[in-house]
């Protein structure tokens, strides 16, 4: 027997809603429910049906609310909406969301390109969890970058350093750590952020998040990629649980139609904002993360004779020099070169999917895309950037 309080519910937004109770004739045709993934047209949400079970149904906006809502103010995962089943249809969906209730909480970041945008990643999140390893992962900066985003959303920050399993064999592996954890612990004095040193494939990660998910309580992973979420992850959903692609709706083919989702209620209680975007969801851009990375080498190639060196036949190439004189290691240099020319392709397609954007919207407005599968397409490009290295 489940209850809205299983899927997050309390006296925060029974307070808010009470409000506006008041203001409907017939608060009665009302339900409410919880975004559990954001199709973009519609949206899939949890609800408690007459029989106490979770189910999910599908919603949209009514299409006056569609355009006139600003962004930040459509609903997104997370979300707890009023759910209107009484004048539905107009998307063959099952409900439509009167209305989204005010947030506890919001990760957002601001999209890539329109620098004014916020765009919610997601909402009422109670923790989220940075994971990140003792070594090539390791930047205090970019932790500094989570947690502050973190503490804008209102969520409380754990961090979980992970792979401690590598480095406790040895002295020096465990020196390591210890001073890791000093940085981190120097670095960010104030203790806002819950440390913990894990190890996942000893499944000491994944016992850490469950003391945080009590019933109700909403957890989300970030972090690059390598750093440990998923296995992390699958651990929190258990063994049944496998990632598939999207249903297809034509053919009704989808092995696992029930991973369609971004807000997961766990086999043992709490929620999970997952899949596999938001796991590796870019805050910065990908040129940020070049040159942070690659401080050594973006303060070398400043040293370049000419600004615009390639670092190849140039005169007075400061990075030629530095490898021949052993300062800087080829191998290194090339790892950067793989990112620069990761950074080029990932450019060049968002390029391209701009073009591809215009090229939609000139062709007319008036040519109403033919069906619902084509209007998400339509909408999934001309949303802003969140996920170039997804793409
Ligand atoms: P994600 O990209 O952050 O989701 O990372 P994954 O969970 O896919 O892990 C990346 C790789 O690191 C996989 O090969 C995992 O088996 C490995 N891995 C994850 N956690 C640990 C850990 O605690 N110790 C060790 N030794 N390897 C780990
Ligand atoms: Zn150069």
């Amino acid at each position: 027997m489940a209850k809205l309080k299983d899927l997050g519910w309390n006296n925060f937004f029974k307070e808010a809603y009470q409000s506006y109770k008041t203001k409907y004739a017939n608060p009665e045709l009302y339900q409410i429910g919880r975004v559990s993934r954001d199709n973009k047209i519609y949206y899939h949400v949890m609800t408690i049906d007459s029989d106490n079970e979770v189910v999910e149904v599908t919603a949209s906006l009514k299409g006056k609310s569609r355009k006139n809502l600003d962004p930040e103010q459509k609903p997104a995962v997370g979300d707890w909406v009023i759910l209107d089943y009484e004048t539905s249809n107009y998307n063959q969906t099952d409900a439509f969301i009167e209305l989204v209730l005010p947030r506890r909480t919001s990760l957002s970041r601001k999209a890539t390109g329109t620098a004014s945008v916020e765009q919610i990643i997601a909402t009422n999140i109670d923790y989220v969890a940075v994971v990140t390893d003792p070594e090539a992962d390791f930047n205090l900066k970019r932790l500094d970058r989570y947690f502050t985003l973190i503490e804008q959303s209102g969520a409380k920050a754990i961090c979980l350093v992970n792979k401690i399993d590598l480095y406790e064999v040895d002295q020096e592996g465990q020196d390591h750590l210890t001073d890791i954890k000093q940085q981190i612990l120097d670095h960010f004095p104030d203790a806002s952020v819950d440390l913990h040193f894990t190890s996942a494939v000893k499944k000491q990660g994944v016992s850490i998040l469950k003391s945080y998910l009590d019933t109700g309580t909403t957890l989300a992973l970030i972090g690059s990629s390598g750093v440990g979420k998923s296995t992390m992850t699958n651990q929190l959903l258990g063994q049944d649980w496998q990632w598939t692609s999207e249903v297809n709706e034509v053919t009704g083919k989808g092995k696992h139609t029930t991973s369609a989702r971004d807000l997961i209620l766990l086999p043992e209680g709490g929620l999970l904002v997952d899949n596999p975007g938001i796991r590796e969801i870019h805050l910065w851009s990908p040129e940020e993360t070049l040159s942070e990375s690659f401080q050594d080498l973006s303060q070398l190639s400043l040293q370049c004779k000419f600004s615009n060196c390639k670092h190849e036949q140039d005169h007075g190439c400061a990075i030629r020099a530095a490898i021949a004189d052993q300062t800087l290691s080829t191998e290194r240099y090339e790892s950067y070169l793989k990112l620069v020319e990761e950074v080029e392709i990932l450019n060049q397609r968002k390029q391209q999917r701009e073009r591809n954007v215009q090229r939609r919207n000139k062709r007319g407005k008036k040519v109403k895309a033919r069906n619902l599968e084509d209007r998400i397409e339509l909408e999934r490009e001309q949303k802003p950037d969140n996920d170039l290295f997804n793409t």
